[in-house]
């Protein structure tokens, strides 16, 4: 069957209309970095309704199917007919598969009451496969290839559903794979801390470090934070993972050299995290169980993260009053508007790395931290520029008035006995062990 745009029988779009939209809901949940479901989903026995009880019948079981898939879809999801009894549901925004066998559960429970089709009680049963996007493909067709072949795989196992097996053809992109794997990271020890300096961009002293996050897969190695934050933000991972980083930043930063002043060590604290009314209480027991009178906590949060400010304020604004600095991180990166730094309960505006490494030389940058630095300082909130590879986007930096300076030119990220070394280094006459 190859129906443009709406199939007339279910009211539902057809496999053309579907494959289109299908081919945009892959563009966008690449783009987006999310992640979507495929479910085919095909009818049992269909030849054999309308051969025991007539194409009427038959007809009435694909309305019914129809207007069950609809009632699983949300309102971000999708349904067509792509086929005679063969119908696809997209599932957009999927947090984990857990979310794809939950729809499938609810539609078996739906199908569970028997459809009135031409006179006759008839119980539908069918069979489903999945195949997720990114994770198995990230064209259109592909994708619908690898459900398909997951769905004809199920049947013949007899099985209720089935999701496309991993194989060599897949997608770069492995997230489903690393959001399992991701999940008790923690307690299997193969998280790590990386800690990489402040400077004082007046005397050169250094005023803390940045923890930074790392993961030890036992399978693929070290994961960048930037490939598995996002992912772990998705599937909530992202709580657990901050709260041990803070206990683990607290604790390993006692243990650092102090000198002359106490280590300060910051967290990047994720936004939706910063909209839990919690928080203040689980960052104050930390702060209790770990940190001595010589250490700080910092939590940076990025600036994009912030999406609910009237939330997200209140809640930082408590932190501050506990001692905590806040810290606005990859600052110009989000869509601040000027009104924000007159509320924003944060210590610092920490300028984004895309607005430091074109300086010096690149006028429009220069102008942005010019003014960042200005604004900020009219409100009291210190300034730190990241990034800093050389010597010269350094001095264009401190000409700017930036007050904290960070980047591979003072020191890379470092495991946290290297830094308690570099420590004694950078500052051997204050540092005491
Ligand atoms: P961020 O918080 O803006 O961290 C700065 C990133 O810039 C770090 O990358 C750091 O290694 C890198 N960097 C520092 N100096 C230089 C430099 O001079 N040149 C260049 N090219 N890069 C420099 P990293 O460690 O890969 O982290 C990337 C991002 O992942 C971080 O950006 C942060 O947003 C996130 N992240 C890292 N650790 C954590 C964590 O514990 N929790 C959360 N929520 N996010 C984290
Ligand atoms: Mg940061
Ligand atoms: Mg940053």
């Amino acid at each position: 069957m190859n129906l443009p745009g709406e199939d007339e029988l279910t009211g539902l779009r057809g496999r053309r209309a579907f494959l289109q939209l299908l081919g945009r809901q892959v563009v966008v949940a690449c783009e987006h970095r999310s992640s979507m479901a495929l479910v085919v989903v095909d009818i049992d026995g269909f030849a054999q309704v309308n051969a025991v009880h007539g194409f009427e019948a038959g007809d009435a079981v694909l309305r019914h199917l129809a207007a069950q898939l609809q009632a699983v879809a949300r309102k971000q999801d999708y349904v067509g007919r792509i086929g005679d009894d063969r119908f696809a549901l997209v599932l957009t925004g999927m947090l984990n598969r857990g979310h794809v066998e939950l729809a499938l559960q609810k539609l078996a429970r739906l199908l569970e009451v028997p459809c009135d089709a031409a006179g006759v009680r008839l119980r539908i049963a069918v069979t489903s496969g999945i195949a997720l996007c990114p994770h198995h493909a990230s064209h259109a067709e592909h994708l619908l290839r690898r459900a398909e072949s997951a769905l004809a795989r199920a049947r013949q196992a007899g099985a209720r559903f089935g999701v496309a097996p991993d194989g060599a053809d897949l997608d770069i992109s492995d997230m489903w794979d690393l959001e399992m794997q991701l999940a008790g990271a923690v307690e299997r020890g193969e998280m790590e801390l990386f800690y990489q300096p402040k400077i004082d961009a007046r005397d050169g002293s250094v005023v803390g470090a940045e923890a930074l996050m790392r993961w030890r897969s036992p399978s693929r190695g070290m994961v960048s934070p930037a490939v598995f934050i996002p992912i772990a933000e998705r599937s909530g991972e992202i709580r657990r993972l901050t709260l041990w980083a803070i206990n683990t930043a607290l604790r390993q930063a006692g243990q650092w050299p102090t000198h002359g002043r106490p280590n300060s060590v910051a967290i990047n604290l994720p936004g939706m995290l910063a909209v839990e009314p919690d928080l203040p209480e689980l960052v104050d027991s930390a702060l209790k169980l770990w940190s001595g009178p010589d250490v700080r906590l910092v939590l940076e949060i990025t600036e994009g993260s912030i999406v609910d400010a009237a939330r997200a304020f209140p809640i930082l604004a408590r932190l501050r009053a506990m001692g905590v600095r806040v810290s606005i991180d990859d600052f110009g990166t989000g869509y601040s508007c000027l009104a924000y730094f007159r509320s924003i309960p944060a210590d610092e505006l920490k300028v984004d790395r895309s607005f430091v490494t074109p300086l010096p030389g690149d006028e429009p940058s220069a102008d942005l931290v010019r003014f960042v630095v200005s604004l900020a300082h009219r409100f009291g909130l210190s300034v730190a520029a990241e990034g800093i590879e050389n010597e010269e986007t350094a001095a264009c930096l401190r000409g700017l008035g930036c007050d904290v300076l960070q980047g591979y030119l003072f020191g890379r990220p470092m495991a946290s006995a290297d830094y308690a070394r570099w420590l004694v280094r950078a500052q051997p006459a204050a540092a005491t062990v």
